[in-house]
């Protein structure tokens, strides 16, 4: 049996989320981002890989198509 669940949240990934933030370091993107979605906690703002999602997602359309890690400031 197939499962209906599978894929369904492809279109909701934190890569492409508003509340989503590219970590950088000296060498460039690492590959993690943290979620700014609610206040930061004693041990900042969540750690999330772009592959993550959750229920919270609000699409930023400059993130679709794989400009992740863009700077728009
Ligand atoms: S955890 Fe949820 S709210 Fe945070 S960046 Fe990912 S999809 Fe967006």
């Amino acid at each position: 049996m197939s499962d209906p669940w599978k894929h369904r949240s492809s279109k909701m990934l934190c890569q492409t989320c508003m509340w989503y933030v590219a970590k950088e370091n000296e060498r460039g993107f690492t590959g993690l981002g943290r979620c700014r979605k609610s206040n930061p906690t004693m041990n900042g703002y969540p750690v999330v890989f772009p592959t993550d999602w959750c229920g919270c997602h609000k699409l930023d359309e400059g993130k679709i198509g794989g400009v992740v890690n863009e700077d728009k400031s």
